[in-house]
């Protein structure tokens, strides 16, 4: 029985090739694996789970996106698939209702777990790029409960609004800040690993795909980053039992 991680696939009504494809990869691949991990940034933007009431009355498809995906999901964990699904710095507010409704739990970001009979580190990866001040002070008032139940209490097209602003400024790939500004700061990396004494970490959000060889004060350790998907391709890590973790891309 394999384990599948994946993260970055960003979601959202503008690109239904993509949506699709992901359907598809779910039922081939993903159908039949001991777990599923989507470790955040699955949606592009995400305002609340009373998207699902919307339906057709959401004219931006979002609800409608949701929609299709949680029941693709949930016939997924009821197929036998365990499903993690971890906050990006998009889909935040990605809540307990979504997850129920999907089969899923929602893992907070860091959180350990055995893999391939290894504990392992999982996080989204935005809180490791500690240089982008102006992102980190976001990221704290977006993860406070009072902040985020305001947020919740807006109007849809008000939290539709917001969403576009945000992505307009958000710690992304995208942006024009410096590059190394938006990459993981490796002292922080060096941290938290230490902190959760493990020797292999993996994460998303960067959207830098690639395995780095660390050395934590003389012992060797690993970071996976998983790769952002686009129509054309995917990326995932395979965890088989007793088998290091395999990173890698695929056509959709
Ligand atoms: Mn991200």
């Amino acid at each position: 029985m394999t384990t599948l991680l994946i993260s970055d696939l960003h979601l959202h009504p503008g690109d239904p090739e993509l949506g699709a494809r992901f359907l598809d990869w779910l039922e081939r691949r993903a159908h039949g694996a001991a777990a599923l991990y989507i470790l955040g940034d699955f949606f592009d933007a995400w305002i609340g789970d009373d998207l699902l009431d919307l339906g057709d009355a959401d004219p931006t498809g979002n609800a409608e996106l949701a929609t299709r995906v949680v029941s693709a999901l949930r016939r997924l964990s009821d197929a036998g698939t365990a499903l993690y699904l971890m906050h990006g710095n998009r889909d935040f507010l990605l809540g307990e209702r979504f997850a129920a409704e999907a089969g899923a739990t929602l893992l907070p970001d860091p959180s350990v777990v055995e893999l391939g009979g290894e504990p392992v580190l999982l996080m989204h990866g935005d809180s490791l790029c500690t240089r982008d001040t102006t992102y980190q002070a976001f990221r704290t008032q977006a993860r406070n409960p009072a902040w985020q139940q305001q947020i919740l209490a807006l109007p849809v097209p008000d939290r539709l609004a917001l969403a576009r602003s945000l992505r307009e400024q958000s710690g992304e790939a995208t942006s024009n800040k410096a590059e190394a500004i938006m990459d993981v700061t490796p002292d922080e990396v060096a941290r938290i690993m230490r902190a959760h004494g493990v020797s292999t970490l993996i994460h998303g959000h960067t959207h830098r795909p690639a395995v780095h060889a660390l050395d934590l004060g003389g012992r060797p350790a690993r970071r996976y980053v998983l790769g952002d998907w686009t129509a054309e391709q995917g990326w995932e890590i395979v965890v088989a039992s007793g088998q290091a973790p395999e990173l890698r891309p695929f056509p959709l």
